[in-house]
């Protein structure tokens, strides 16, 4: 293992849940979507991907003046805070010193989990509303029982998270299905193994200047711009 390898690895295993979430993202081999790449530089630094479409591609859902703000100052800011987060980790073990070492492993998860989710998240949306697979119609219905029963629970779940957080469905191996699952500060895990596939960012910053309070109306207005293209082919991702 190399050391961009042994980098991307230590902060991707500390990122937690977000194993499978980022390994789709970077995935270059994929076919028919502009993903927003968790790819790094040459020197071994994360990078904030482009969005994946125009700034006010998702209005009126989601406006153009809460995209800038979220992606060039929300999403940089994680992605900065991922990469100094790294590099203190690898000073502590090139001087033994591992004194900190808590605290720049909290960093890591907070910084790398906002960073990874937020890629998931902006490929998740699109101008184009997509289409889902018979594939993503099956798990959905055998796991929820309906895809009404599914975005009743998705949207009550994302409106529901305590203070900034996350709505997810995820792919869980060890019972082939689906899950959807709150995470409550985007560092803590809340379910290990499990694949996000579809991600709803509900921190007040993802919302706030058009929507105010009424995260209700936002968790709607996001479910108008889901891809369900770039869903489907994440599960297929998922349980190959
Ligand atoms: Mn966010």
């Amino acid at each position: 293992m190399n050391k961009r390898d042994f980098i991307k690895s230590s902060a991707l295993l500390s990122a937690g849940l977000l194993t499978g979430a980022t390994g789709v993202a970077g995935n270059k081999g994929f076919n028919g979507f502009t993903f927003a790449s968790s790819s790094m530089n040459s020197q071994g630094e994360y990078q904030l991907p482009p969005l994946p479409y125009a700034y006010n591609a998702l209005e009126p859902y989601i406006d153009e003046a809460t995209m800038r703000l979220h992606h060039d100052i929300h999403h940089a800011g994680y992605v900065k805070g991922l990469n100094t987060a790294v590099k203190k980790v690898n000073e502590a073990m090139d001087s033994g010193d591992f004194s900190l070492i808590k605290h720049w492993e909290r960093e890591m998860a907070f910084h790398g989990a906002g960073h990874f989710l937020h890629n998931l998240f902006w490929s998740n949306m699109g101008p184009s509303t997509g289409k889902r697979s018979t594939t993503l119609n099956r798990y959905i219905n055998q796991s929820f029982g309906s895809f009404d029963r599914f975005i009743s629970l998705f949207k009550q779940a994302s409106i529901s998270v305590e203070g900034g957080g996350w709505g997810i469905l995820a792919y869980q191996p060890d019972g082939d299905r689906l899950v959807v699952l709150q995470a409550e500060k985007h560092q803590n895990q809340t379910q290990w193994i499990t694949i996000p596939i579809l991600v709803c960012d509900v921190w007040e910053h993802a919302y706030y200047l058009k929507y105010q309070n009424k995260r209700g109306d936002y968790v709607n207005g996001f479910l108008q711009v889901v891809n369900w293209d770039h869903v489907s082919e994440l599960l297929e991702q998922a349980i190959r």
